[in-house]
């Protein structure tokens, strides 16, 4: 259960080649920071896989990326070309059965697979392949990919890819290892995102951030299109074809509003910069009669320096956060929650004492942490809290990959934002439009990625959704009871 009030990351990707003709056995290190720069995605798990050319190795664990692997995994990591992955379970329980990759021997050598995203007919593929014989370990929608490639039709892997994708409905940014080579391809609909650049000293890398890139020091980092599928080559990525990009694209919004880190890049908009459009503009549209702005940190800072330009209004610290608690330790009840709120943040009586503070967080998901924000402003001497939100009221789950629960644990599917504001204990709440939101984005840049046509999914917010999600299974929908 998500005893945070935010949406879990889905998860990170990455996949490296080191240029054969330099080749050393550090492709699975290159992959290991990549994943340390993509840990804000998923924190329950991650994994690692490499190729030498003639056989395949992988290690897996849980917790962070630093607690997953040993230096003997490391070691035993060798060769030219790896994946990895850092996973938040949004199909299948938080176990090391459901870490990513999964790998496997196919008739063509061996497999290795990882996946961010989640396919909306996962269920009814599960049940093709149950049909069929195969048989399932795991109750991660990331093995009925795998199976699926193992025995796809088609004289190469780009082939055999591009078949399997035109059976998948969904989010899928995900990357393939195969004994020879590495590939990595999104979802024709651009749901999330994933890119790939030159690596400095020969070889290239693609992960689902441009700050694990940047953390490489790739040349010539771009977005991958919709539907394209990439081969990781020795003097950079190389187009290998892929599927038509669908009629409707559905980058998603929430990867600017909380998920993505503020340094990278995706279609064209910098994370930051979207950030503090949504913070200005949510200034413009819900002003806050105070003396001083301050954020929820980390990821609300971007929109409260946008919300206090916007107001001409100064910016100051008015949390202290402990960055090394673990969400996994927050329990599920509201004394526990409460108390997991005072492990996490302190107020700064300075900056508040005595003033009015406008409070500005990037969303509200379950509304179990503002209400406690707001009390330890109030302890602190804060003579008013205004709460402002810089994306419009989450109203609707997501299946295309992020935990948001469901319907009733939607804080704004329950209650009005008088409700809402009555609940978390602030003299005023507004949050921005959702037009406002999407012109914000427009104007910081993003709609000009490749292959892009400016079409975002925002169903979290609207209840529009890009696809058909009838048949979605739930969260633990293939679990073994
Ligand atoms: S429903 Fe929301 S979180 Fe899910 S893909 Fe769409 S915008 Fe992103």
């Amino acid at each position: 259960m998500n005893t945070d009030d935010k949406a879990r990351e889905e998860c990170g990707v990455v996949a490296i080649r080191i240029d054969s003709d330099t080749a050393s056995h550090d492709a699975a290190r290159a992959a290991f920071y990549a994943l340390f720069a993509l840990q804000h995605r998923g924190q329950e798990s991650a994994g690692l896989a490499a190729t030498d050319g003639r056989r395949m190795s992988i290690r897996k664990g849980l917790g962070l990326v630093t607690r997953a692997f040993a230096e003997d995994d490391m070691a035993a990591l060798q060769g030219f070309a790896s994946i990895g992955h850092t996973r938040y379970s949004t199909t299948g329980e938080p176990s090391v059965r459901n870490a990513q990759p999964f790998q496997i021997e196919t008739r063509h050598g061996p497999l290795a697979l990882a996946h961010n995203g989640n396919l909306v007919n996962a269920n009814a593929l599960r049940q093709m392949l149950l049909e069929r014989g195969a048989g399932l370990s795991s109750s991660s929608d990331t093995e009925v990919m795998i199976m699926m490639l193992a025995a796809s039709p088609g004289e190469s892997w780009p082939e055999r890819i591009a078949a399997c994708m035109r059976q998948w409905q969904g989010a899928f940014s995900f990357v393939v290892l195969t004994r020879d080579a590495a590939y990595v391809a999104r979802d024709p609909w651009g749901f999330r995102p994933l890119c790939a650049g030159r690596l400095p000293e020969g070889g290239s890398a693609a992960a689902s951030e441009t700050c694990a890139l940047q953390t490489l020091g790739c040349r010539d980092a771009a977005d991958i299109g919709p539907g394209r599928i990439v081969e990781l080559g020795p003097d950079g990525p190389v187009d290998r074809g892929g599927i038509e990009p669908a009629g409707r694209q559905a980058a998603c919004v929430f990867e600017y509003v909380y998920f993505s880190r503020p340094d990278s890049v995706w279609n064209g908009a910098s994370v930051h910069e979207a950030r503090r459009r949504f913070g200005a503009a949510l200034a413009r549209e819900a002003p806050a009669p105070v003396d001083v702005v301050i954020a929820v940190p980390d990821s609300s800072i971007s929109a409260a320096i946008g919300f206090a330009q916007a107001a001409n209004l100064p910016y100051d610290e008015g949390f202290a956060k402990n960055r090394y608690i673990g969400r996994t330790f927050i329990q599920p009840t509201q004394a526990l929650r409460d108390q997991g709120v005072a492990l996490k943040f302190n107020a700064m009586p300075g900056t508040v004492r005595g003033k009015r503070v406008a409070i500005i967080d990037d969303s509200i998901v379950r509304g179990t942490t503002t209400g406690p924000l707001v009390r330890l402003l109030r302890e602190a001497g804060a003579t008013e809290v205004h709460v402002r939100i810089a994306c419009p009221p989450i109203m609707h789950p997501c299946h295309m990959g992020v935990d948001m629960g469901s319907y009733d644990s939607l804080v704004a599917h329950r209650l009005s934002v008088d409700g809402i504001r009555s609940h978390v204990g602030a003299d005023t709440l507004a949050y921005l439009s959702h037009g406002g939101m999407m012109r914000a984005l427009a104007d910081a840049g993003g709609c000009a990625g490749a292959g892009l046509s400016g079409g975002f999914c925002s169903a979290c917010f609207t209840g529009d959704y890009p696809l058909d999600v009838a048949g979605v299974a739930g969260k633990n929908g293939f679990e073994v009871p």
